[in-house]
């Protein structure tokens, strides 16, 4: 099984994610909605999840 989010090989503390950053990329995926991660960059997804946590810090 590969990480759905970055295609590497799944780690077994991040099931079924490869990385912490990776589970966090699919938290956020959730929590953001409408927010669309490449799945197949790593470097875009990271700045996806940038964007995310801009966001979550705006002022509601
Ligand atoms: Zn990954």
């Amino acid at each position: 099984m590969s990480c759905p989010i970055c295609g590497k090989d799944t780690a077994p503390d991040f099931r079924p994610f490869c990385s912490k950053r990776c589970a966090d990329v699919d938290l956020a995926k959730w929590l953001g909605g409408s927010y669309a991660i490449p799945s197949d960059d790593p470097e875009d997804a990271e700045r996806a999840l940038d964007e995310i946590a801009r966001e979550a810090q705006k002022p509601h």
